[in-house]
């Protein structure tokens, strides 16, 4: 499933605008994932686990939440490309 950057249809949700993808490393089994990183209006805490092996990847708190967790079927290879 490709995905598409820049579809706008699904914003409305989200009213404080900007979105920003990060992606993430299981340090463990190196698979990757990407999640969405948006402002949140109640601070909250959370945690993302490695779908594969079960060891936590990330976890925030604070003014941005983590959403969208999708994991990054490709093969990372390590390119150095931005
Ligand atoms: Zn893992």
């Amino acid at each position: 499933m490709p995905a598409r950057p820049s579809i706008k249809r699904e914003n409305s949700r989200i009213a404080t605008g900007a979105k920003i993808i990060v992606v993430f490393c299981c340090a463990n089994c190196n698979a990757g994932y990407k999640a969405t990183q948006c402002r949140q209006v109640l601070q909250d805490v959370g945690t993302f686990r490695c779908q594969v092996c079960g060891v936590e990847v990330y976890s925030w708190s604070g003014d941005y939440d983590y959403i969208d967790w999708t994991a990054i079927k490709a093969k990372l290879k390590r390119r150095k490309k931005r």
